[in-house]
């Protein structure tokens, strides 16, 4: 088999430049799928071979899926597609799918989450069950709260119920340790073909307003009544001290391990672990995303961690156009689909 006849594609957002480039380096037919006049950045910036516009993403079954059956096309999956139809709908996707669609209900159930990386031998933040029991700074996160909007952060049970007023109605929500650390999101591509893997690099976000709070003193942020939220708006690079790096290898693998006990092949290709790290260099993760994550956006040209291990750019989108690649060579797609 050759490539030729094959398209990469995937949804206009998110990540998509960087996977649409990748997939278009490795010498593939690129297209995306766009809603109704959000087609500007994959026009100007040429990634694209071809440009669909739709009404919606999560129309997906209906505007998307036959055209990408019909251009014998490659899904690649990021955050906004398993937004737009839900983890629970993946397994219905007919199109070639990248990656394991059996892993998405472990990662996107945040009790199955905890299973999964507790096996894996990862110190999580610890959940409280009821608010009665919170005895230190704890973040109540709100399920399916988008990119960390209305979080809060108590300290007591009686902060808690009087927070808790502002969001009437909401009972979805999971209360949890407040690590104080540095955030770090670990980047991380496990190869099938070699059955290795990779660390692509690191980010933190760039939070609004978490982010921008120490701008102004303490007594101001108390007058004027502010609350803490996490609204993701980029991506900010980061490279860790070289002593921690052992530990991420080591983390990383026995996630791919632990995966295995849950679904045929467990998860491959590229996801992220996302985590606090204290004072002590304790890692608290508390996150997995088990797919390409927007804090590999930054590397487009590659990481300094890529630079490494290849003499060529090599972004997380690149690395997946490049597996893809290889198993088309060597007759053996069916292993990268999920
Ligand atoms: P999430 O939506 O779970 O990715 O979390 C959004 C942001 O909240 C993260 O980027 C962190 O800055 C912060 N955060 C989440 N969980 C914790 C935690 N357990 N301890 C401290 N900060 C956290």
């Amino acid at each position: 088999m050759d490539i030729s006849t094959f398209t990469i594609a995937t949804l206009g957002s998110h990540s998509a430049l960087q996977i649409l480039k990748g997939a278009k380096d490795e010498g593939f037919k690129t297209l995306v799928f766009c809603e109704k006049g959000r087609s500007k950045p994959y026009l100007s910036y040429r990634v694209a071979d071809e440009i669909i516009e739709v009404e919606s993403f999560t129309n997906y079954f209906t505007e998307i899926e036959p055209e990408l059956i019909k251009r014998n096309a490659i899904l690649i999956p990021h955050g906004s597609i398993i937004n737009a139809i839900g983890a629970a709908t993946a397994p219905k996707i007919q199109a070639n799918y990248y990656g394991s669609k059996g892993i998405l209900e472990w990662e996107s159930n945040r009790s199955k989450e905890r299973v999964w990386l507790k096996d894996a031998g990862l110190q999580l933040p610890k959940i409280f069950s009821s608010p009665e029991e919170i005895n230190c700074p704890v973040i109540i996160k709100f399920h399916g709260a988008k990119g960390g909007r209305g979080y809060f952060i108590a300290n007591s049970p009686s902060e808690f119920y009087e927070r808790i007023k502002e969001y009437p109605g909401e009972d979805d929500f999971v209360i949890q340790e407040y690590i104080v650390g540095v955030p770090i999101y670990a980047h991380y591509f496990h190869s099938i073909q070699n059955d290795e893997l990779e660390i692509m690099g690191f980010d933190k976000r760039y939070e609004s307003n978490a982010d921008s709070i120490g701008r102004i003193a303490a007594k101001d942020q108390l007058e004027a009544n502010i609350h803490t939220s996490y609204t993701i708006t980029g991506n900010i690079p980061v490279v860790v001290r070289e002593s921690l790096l052992p530990m991420f290898f080591e983390l990383g693998e026995n996630v791919v391990k632990a995966s295995r006990k849950l679904t045929d092949k467990g998860l491959f290709g590229p996801f992220c672990l996302e985590g606090i790290i204290d004072t002590n260099l304790n890692l608290y993760v508390f996150e997995i995303s088990a797919r390409i994550v927007a804090g590999t956006n930054p590397y487009i040209q590659g990481s300094p961690y890529t630079a490494l291990r290849y003499d060529e750019p090599m972004s997380t989108g690149r690395r997946i156009a490049r597996e893809i690649k290889e198993a088309i060579l060597a007759d053996k797609l069916e292993t990268i689909l999920g």
